[in-house]
This record gives C-alpha cells, sequence and structure tokens, in this order.
C-alpha cells in the first residue's frame, strides 16, 4: 500500500519561504518554544509574546534571548504583531483573543504548530485525535513501528511537540502525531497519510461555542486528505462514522463490537484485520496488557494504522505484549490488603470516567473531582448505579457532581488528596479498587494531571505506612 501514498504534497508555506518570514509565537509553553526554536533555525526573524510575565515564564525568556527571538511578555500587544507576515500560535490559546482576531481582521495568517510541523518535514504523517486515547494510542503505534524501522518519531501532548521532532526529516521517516481539536483548528494544508479518529464525545465545551463546533474541529483531520490516504475510523461511535463521510479518501473501520467490511474487530477473541477481501489474524485479545474497552478499541486503531502501513502481524503482536499503557491511565498502583488502586487521573471528561468503571472488575470506589469544563456527570449515572459503591468528591466540581450523582452510590467529600485516599481506602475495604478518575481539569488545586496522579500515588504509599 505505501507505494500509492508517495504523492507529492501541498504546503501552504515552504521552509524557503518561511526562512524570510517575519513570525510571530503566541504562547510560550512548550509547543511556543519548539516553534521558536525551529523557525530561528531555519533563519526566520522571531517574536513572541505571552500574557503571562516574565516571572512566571521560568527559564524560557532567557533561552529565547539567546535565541534571538524578541519577546513581549505579560500582555499581547497588537502594535508588537504589526509588522509580521505570519503569526504561530500555540494550542493553549484561545483563537479569539483581540490579538488573534485583529490579526484575522488584517489578513495575517494563523497557523499552529501541527500545521508548522507539515510545512517543515517531508515525512509521512500519522496524525490520531478524539476525544479520548491519543496519547495511549500514538505510543502503541510508535512502539509497533519501532520494530521495523528506526525512523519513526511520536509527538503531540505526550511531551515531545510536534514542529521539534518533525523539523527537516524526510520522506522515508514516519511522524505519529496526537492531534487536539486546537491543533485542528489551525490546520491549513495539514495532510496526514493515515488518520485516525478515536471517538467524539463532548469535552472542552468551557472552550467551544458548542458541541457541534467541537466536531467540526474534530472532523477537519480529514480536510485535506485524498486519493491515497487512509481514514481509519471508529465504527462503534456515529459521530466518527458522520463526521468521515466527507472524506475523500479510503475509509477503514475498527469495532470492539461488530464486524467492519473493512477494517479491525474481533473474531472469537481474536482481532482481525481485513483489507481487499484478506482476512488475516493479528493477535488475540488476551495478549493485551492494558485494561478496559477503551483500550481494546485503541490498539484495533494502532493495529489498522501500521497494517496499513505494512507492518508485519508478528510485530503488531509483540508490541501489543509489550505494551503496558501509559502513566496515568488506568495505571495500576498498587494492592494493599485486598484493595487495588488505579491512578487514571488523565480521565479529564466524564466518558473516560465511564469506560474506566467499565473497566474494573472489583466493585469501585471512585475519587472524581476538579476543575470543572463545562461537562455533563449525567452520563455517569448508569456505570456508577452499576458498579460504584462510594463517590469520594474533590475540588471545585465537588457540589455540582454531588447534586448530579446523589441516590446513585455512597457520596463523600474530601479536602485533599490525602483526605480522599484514606477515606476512599476505608470504603473499599476488604475487596475493592479504588480508582481515582476526577471527570475534571486538574487545576484547581494541582499543576495538571500528572501532578495530580503523583500525588494520589504519594497518597497511596502513605497508606502502606
Ligand atoms: P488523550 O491523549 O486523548 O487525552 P489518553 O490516552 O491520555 O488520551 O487517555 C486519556 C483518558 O481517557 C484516560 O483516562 C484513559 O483511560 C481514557 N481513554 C483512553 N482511551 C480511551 C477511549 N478510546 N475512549 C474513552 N476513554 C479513553
Amino acid at each position: 500500500m505505501i507505494e500509492k501514498l508517495m504523492e507529492a504534497q501541498t504546503k501552504i508555506y515552504s521552509p524557503s519561504r518561511l526562512k524570510h518570514m517575519k513570525v510571530l509565537v503566541v504562547g510560550l509553553a512548550r509547543s511556543g518554544v519548539a516553534a521558536c526554536r525551529v523557525l530561528r533555525q531555519l533563519g526566520s526573524i522571531v517574536k513572541a509574546t505571552d500574557i503571562k510575565p516574565a516571572e512566571a515564564l521560568g527559564s524560557i525568556p532567557e533561552k529565547l534571548d539567546e535565541l534571538g527571538v524578541a519577546m513581549q511578555l505579560g500582555e499581547h500587544g497588537v502594535e508588537f504583531a504589526s509588522d509580521c507576515d505570519l503569526i504561530v500560535v500555540s494550542p493553549g490559546v484561545p483563537l479569539d483573543i483581540p490579538l488573534l482576531k485583529w490579526a484575522e481582521g488584517s489578513g495575517i495568517p494563523i497557523i499552529g504548530e501541527v500545521e508548522l510541523a507539515w510545512c517543515l518535514s517531508d515525512a509521512r504523517f500519522i496524525a490520531v485525535t478524539g476525544t479520548n486515547g491519543k496519547s495511549t494510542t500514538v505510543s502503541l503505534i510508535g512502539d509497533i513501528l519501532r520494530l521495523s524501522t528506526p525512523k519513526v518519531r511520536v509527538g503531540g501532548n505526550i511531551g515531545n511537540p510536534i514542529s521539534a521532532i518533525a523539523a527537516g526529516l524526510g520522506r522515508d521517516w514516519i511522524v505519529v502525531a496526537e492531534v487536539s481539536s486546537f491543533q485542528l483548528d489551525t490546520c491549513i494544508t495539514f495532510r496526514p497519510t493515515v488518520s485516525v479518529l478515536l471517538n467524539i464525545t463532548p469535552d472542552h465545551l468551557d472552550r467551544y461555542a458548542s458541541f457541534d463546533a467541537y466536531f467540526q474541529s474534530k472532523a477537519r483531520i480529514f480536510a485535506n486528505q485524498t486519493q491515497g490516504d487512509i481514514a481509519i475510523v471508529n465504527l462503534d461511535d456515529p459521530r466518527c462514522t458522520e463526521a468521515a463521510h466527507g472524506a475523500k479518501c479510503s475509509n477503514l473501520f475498527f469495532s470492539t463490537t461488530r464486524e467492519a467490511e473493512e477494517g479491525a474487530f474481533i473474531k472469537d477473541d481474536t482481532v482481525v484485520v481485513r483489507v481487499a477481501d484478506i482476512e488475516r489474524e493479528i493477535f488475540s485479545i488476551r495478549d493485551l496488557r492494558i485494561r478496559g474497552p477503551h483500550n481494546l478499541a485503541n490498539s484495533l486503531a494502532a493495529t489498522l494504522a501500521t497494517i496499513v502501513l505494512d507492518t508485519e502481524a508478528s510485530l503488531v503482536r509483540k508490541a501489543i505484549r509489550e505494551f503496558r499503557g501509559l502513566e496515568h491511565r488506568m495505571e495500576f498502583v498498587c494492592e494493599i490488603d485486598g484493595v487495588e488502586f488505579i491512578n487514571d487521573s488523565k480521565a479529564t471528561n466524564p466518558e473516560a470516567v465511564r469506560f474506566a468503571i467499565e473497566g474494573t472488575d472489583r466493585p469501585v470506589v471512585l475519587i472524581a473531582g476538579g476543575k470543572d469544563k463545562g461537562s455533563d456527570f449525567s452520563i455517569l449515572i448508569e456505570p456508577i448505579r452499576a458498579n460504584v459503591k462510594a463517590a469520594v468528591l474533590i475540588g471545585e466540581a465537588r457540589a455540582k457532581m454531588r447534586q448530579v450523582l446523589e441516590g446513585e452510590c455512597k457520596i463523600y467529600e474530601a479536602r485533599d488528596m490525602v483526605e480522599a485516599v484514606r477515606k476512599a481506602y476505608d470504603l473499599a475495604r476488604p475487596f475493592g479498587t479504588v480508582l481515582l478518575s476526577p471527570a475534571c481539569a486538574s487545576f484547581d488545586m494541582f499543576d495538571d494531571f500528572e501532578h495530580r496522579g503523583k500525588v494520589f500515588k504519594q497518597a497511596v504509599e502513605g497508606l502502606k505506612r
């Protein structure tokens, strides 16, 4: 299949064009700093701005200064931006801030880090999007591909900005990119060879005007794909199949519940891939180490994405058998006196929590809550009724969650993670699961989901003492 995918690529900016441009980078977290670096390496004149003052940016201003990047920090002034030819915006920056509205009105093009990476690289891209499962799936795809070629790089939220890993790579490289809806909003010509749409459920409704707007963003992953490219789509999620309707490339589907005409599915506990009427058995579902129905879906998507690039089934099977999942995603922490502890701190929306509860065999004591993203917690009622014996709520969303979940299980509140873990442990005895799966963002009590997960694990360690 691979030869079909070698068509010429269209890019809005070539490196030689970018080299002569004045570029403003907006937002100076990891992605913005990486953009400054690759653009300076290319020779572009680069300015950067962040709404945070210098003191809040640690060593970043010093690093950018060394790179020869002029900065405006603590504000986003229009005057500072007025001589720019192009704006590169970080995924964390809302597109409706006055500076970007002004740029739009003034005809200054705005792109994001994925479009920038695309322009600076000749590699083929496998782009993975969806509300949940992106990091897990790109990691697994990376692990599978690395068994047959060293020329693979994986990037996205998992810590490697896509522009940093992709810039300068030749056509023989593969970039596996985790692409959020925010990043898709700022793509223009980005055209992945293989796109993967895992699921679309309500999330980020604090930033999108409506669920439909969020849906439209996700569907943009297919926008520039054409004949010879491949879209891999979740057949079990009607929103995904709807989004793929407009795709102009070949569609392949994955399903954990039924046979796909073309794609990956399960037959007698075996994962099977059927493409062009050829059916191949790839691995047994018992080979999987990662828990839950959602992770089975992720592994089907990863299998398909690698099989279409001619990866041997035996290599897929080997990687699947070895893949233990990522930290903070259904991560088994330990068992203490018959109670197991699972850290699913990355579950920042209700859908991820639903799968976490469904992926747990024992009665669950759920630790949830945090900063609400405008979510509808009522989808948790059914799974909680079925398998949760108590919930310990933390953070700002406590009251809203209690209101929705009252009566479905016993509900307690805790002021901090240590108190929550102690309480949950008592409630889960003698044989249960304490599951941290918050359904909310972490920023009310923690730096980020990683910090939240680490504090949870420390609190669990504390129980042993
Ligand atoms: P993302 O990068 O999209 O945030 P992760 O792989 O980091 O995805 O997982 C985020 C959360 O979603 C975790 O709690 C994980 O257990 C859960 N999750 C993973 N895959 C799926 C899926 N396919 N559907 C629903 N939830 C999922």
